[in-house]
């Protein structure tokens, strides 16, 4: 299944994985979203009503609740959560889809090669409306994670480790098919729900896309905690101890994530190798920030529901599946309720945006670049 002519990198990330424009830029669900706009509206901006609406009473204690522990309202919800956006589905069911379109195609044209039968599916998949959408996802979170980086102050980041970062991220382009030729080296990759940063052996680093994720996720929050997780995997503290670069802001942050077991102690661990979780908890870190983000422009219109729902739906598969044929890998992921509530749900903007309450003093720590420094 691994090419032989290329050395993959950092972790693959099963990560399944807004904005000024989440209604511009989710045409998927383009007309699902303007009704339910409608009525989420009408139903969060109207305080007043919220005592005498059992709806928004139970937001209110779902939000209480939330607020606890993101990670059982996130996991233990029965069903399927759709934000204005969009939803997300369990992993197999994107699989499934993307299967039977296989098998449909080979039926079809049982005399074609597995080459045009990958061709034809690709364009069954991969077609413009998805790509754009995936796409626009790609540019908002690049954008936002460049000006993320920007933000940190001169004596946390100074100007050309700002600079490398930023053009580590600007040089690892998302490369969805077509052409199919694109992923020829891994066809496998388009009935999967994998989205995944590498890094080949020349040193090019990319982004990949199965075909499964199309069907899976649907939510414009699940597509910006995915990229961003995936693009913070181009800066990750492993990638740039592969380029030999050590920086100060980078090992306070580190410490933070140790103390506060973020990654998990074990004895074994072999930093950025064998059982080490500091890339993944550092994607997963950034991922929060940068979704928080969007939750912020999507909450200069939407509260309540819609918002705990677009909370919900950024982190939903990174749930334990209930498929029983899919394990977390928490070899190089921090188990589903250190990622959901303590990295994601801990979150300070998503707090605030959520309604929560700071955490107390000396409770659990956020980490930050800045934490602990003397
Ligand atoms: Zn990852």
């Amino acid at each position: 299944m691994t090419p032989n002519y290329r050395l993959l990198i950092s972790a693959i990330c099963i990560s399944f994985a807004v904005l000024l424009g989440y209604r511009v830029f989710a045409p998927e669900e383009r007309d699902q979203t303007t009704s339910i706009l409608s009525s989420s509206a009408l139903a969060s901006r109207d305080p007043a009503s919220a005592a005498k609406n059992p709806d928004d009473r139970s937001t209110i204690l779902e939000s209480l609740s939330a607020c606890q522990n993101l990670y059982q309202t996130v996991c233990l919800k029965k069903g399927i959560t759709r934000d204005p956006t969009g939803s997300v589905r369990p992993d197999i069911d994107g699989e499934r889809e993307a299967l039977r379109l296989y098998e449909d195609i080979i039926q079809k044209h049982p005399d074609w090669t597995s080459a045009q039968v990958d061709e034809e599916l690709i364009k069954q998949i991969y077609t413009p409306r998805r790509r754009a959408r995936i796409e626009s996802a790609y540019k908002w979170v690049e954008y936002t994670i460049e000006r993320w980086i920007d933000r940190q102050p001169k004596d946390v980041l100074d100007p050309l480790e700002k600079k490398l970062l930023k053009q580590r991220v600007r040089k690892t382009p998302l490369e969805p098919p077509p052409p199919a030729d694109v992923y020829a080296d891994e066809p496998e990759l388009l009935t999967k729900n994998d989205v995944f940063y590498e890094r080949l052996t020349d040193g090019k680093t990319r982004l990949r896309i199965g075909g499964a994720y199309f069907f899976t996720s649907k939510s414009w929050f699940n597509l910006v905690f995915t990229m961003a997780h995936e693009l913070a995997h181009a800066i990750d503290p492993c990638e740039l101890r592969n380029l030999q670069v050590s920086l100060p802001a980078y090992d306070r942050l580190k410490a933070c994530f140790m103390k506060s077991g973020l990654i998990a102690a074990r004895n074994d661990r072999s930093e950025c190798g064998r059982n080490d979780q500091l890339s993944e908890t550092f994607a997963d870190w950034v991922a929060g920030q940068i979704t928080a983000e969007a939750l912020k422009s999507f909450a200069l219109e939407f509260r309540g529901q819609a918002l705990l729902d677009a909370a919900t739906n950024a982190t939903r598969d990174l749930c334990e599946q209930d498929d029983g044929a899919t394990e977390s890998d928490t070899e190089f992921h921090p188990a589903p309720e250190i990622r959901i509530d303590r990295i994601f749900g801990r979150n300070p903007t998503v707090r605030k945006i959520l309604g929560c309450k700071p955490p107390e003093p000396g409770s659990a720590e956020y980490c930050t670049f800045e934490k602990d420094r003397k």
